[in-house]
């Protein structure tokens, strides 16, 4: 289910919905909730490093400890890193992480093969998962995305009467 098409149609129709009842949800803002929700997802980079790169910092190999990326404590790093480009850094950081957190809570609907996510790192080791959806399905993207463009359509043409 949730990849990264699917994390971003979902933070975009959350951002839609919140949009027709509190305007601080605009485009911009919405851009900045879908970033955020591909902040966790960062952590694959180490797919790409792992083919290609082995990069080692003091005798440790960097990809053993990327996937620490898909974390809520490294996502609020993240999300303050980046927040710091802008000129509203609090609602900067706010939207990224609202993005972030959009994301965890579509992976936590996941079947889980490998015991699930440490969402409460590093404070602790517990894992969480539902397993409700599986992770290979398409459905959910493909609903996503039908819902964010029919928002859209709905934006772009409000009804007049
Ligand atoms: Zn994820």
């Amino acid at each position: 289910m949730p990849d990264l098409l699917g994390h971003i149609a979902f933070a975009y129709i959350l951002c839609r919905l919140l949009y027709f009842k509190y305007p601080t949800f605009d485009s911009a803002n919405t851009v900045l909730v879908m970033l955020g929700s591909l902040l966790p997802d960062l952590a694959k980079l180490g797919v790409i490093f792992q083919t290609f790169f082995s990069i080692h910092i003091f005798g440790y190999n960097i990809n053993d400890y990327i996937y620490g990326l898909h974390t809520p404590f490294s996502s609020i790093f993240l999300a303050g890193l980046i927040a710091i480009f802008f000129n509203e850094k609090k609602y900067a950081f706010l939207f990224l992480l609202l993005g972030a957190f959009t994301h965890y809570a579509l992976d936590l609907l996941l079947i889980q093969v490998g015991g699930g996510y440490f969402f409460l790192f590093p404070i602790s080791w517990q894992i969480f998962h539902l397993d409700l959806l599986p992770p290979d399905g398409y459905l959910f993207t493909l609903f996503s995305v039908i819902v964010a463009i029919l928002l859209y359509f709905y934006g772009k043409f409000p009804n007049t009467n």
